[in-house]
């Protein structure tokens, strides 16, 4: 796209989109049938390749260098398809390695109920070691009071943060399982400021989103679309109220190919964000929010 027409589709985001950014929460691919029927066998790469090479192309017109590909093990990571889009499309994709344990554990695999933490943590560390090397560390828990499974998963990340230095991602449930999990990963000798409370939009008790940041987690609002705009500018306008806004992370929780749906079904764009929502900050709030943050939450 020439500058010119670039400028015209941005339009007040001109200078939001000539600046190098990140996006630190969207998916390329997720399967739903759950841990006990997931195969590799359930899509053609090709064809995901084919529609998701597009819109990452068209996210990279706005200036994204970097996107965290949040799709865990056994709901359809797939990081030798990342590798594949991301040379094509010019953007870093960044995997990761961890388990998902929302959802009433439907997408954990038999082995993770019988292993411990640390055994789990001994997988997962071991998987930063393979050549697509794992970014990051992306859980998921259930709505607090934590169940076992979720405390056992909630610790394998923090042993594994502790020994490789990897981010924690954890899509949580509400704000009393932030709180938990921000709890034990402190007791593991994990600093705060590697917990990511993902999904923090859904907590709608903004005194959880301050007590977090203030404890030195990073708080997410990730769901930024047409439909939750105005909570999310609420949520990140309070943090920044705070004097938090070195704590917040915004993204979209967008994409993705629907395995199991025709054509991948309807595949949701990684643009919004850049068209709808950083138009309506404070111009010096963008930087910090696209770029600084991210690189110091996940690394460089
Ligand atoms: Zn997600």
């Amino acid at each position: 796209m020439r500058r010119r027409e670039f400028l015209a589709l941005a339009g007040g985001t001109a200078l939001a989109a000539q600046m190098d950014s990140v996006l630190v929460h969207e998916h390329v691919l997720v399967d739903f049938v759950g841990a006990d029927q997931i195969s590799p066998g359930r899509y053609d790469p090709d064809e995901v390749f084919r529609i998701a090479r597009a819109k990452l192309e068209e996210l990279r017109r706005f200036g994204c260098r970097r996107l965290l590909d949040c799709t865990p093990n056994f709901l359809g990571r797939d990081p030798e398809l990342l590798a594949r889009l991301s040379d094509a499309a010019g953007l870093e994709i960044w995997s990761n390695t961890g388990l998902y344990s929302a959802a009433n554990h439907k997408f954990l695999p038999g082995f993770a109920r019988n292993e411990t933490s640390a055994q789990l943590a001994k997988r997962w560390v071991a998987e930063t070691r393979q050549p697509w090397r794992p970014r990051f560390i992306k859980i998921g828990v259930n709505r607090g009071p934590l169940d076992e499974l979720d405390l056992k998963v909630i610790r394998a990340a923090a042993i594994t943060s502790r020994e490789t230095g990897l981010t924690i991602a954890s899509h949580t449930g509400d704000g009393a399982a932030a709180m938990e999990q921000l709890e034990i990963v402190t007791n593991e000798k994990v600093s705060p400021a590697k917990f990511v409370w993902v999904h923090a939009q859904n907590e709608r008790n903004h005194d959880l989103h301050e007590k977090a940041a203030r404890a030195g987690a990073w708080v997410e609002f990730d769901g930024v679309g047409p439909k939750t705009i105005e909570f999310h500018l609420q949520c990140v306008g309070f943090l920044a109220g705070k004097g938090l806004a070195r704590r917040t992370l915004v993204s979209q929780d967008s994409g993705w190919y629907h395995v199991g749906e025709p054509g991948g079904g309807e595949f949701r764009g990684y643009t919004y964000l850049y068209t709808d929502f950083l138009p309506r900050l404070e111009p010096a709030q963008i930087p910090i929010l696209m770029w600084e943050n991210p690189r110091e939450a996940f690394g460089v």
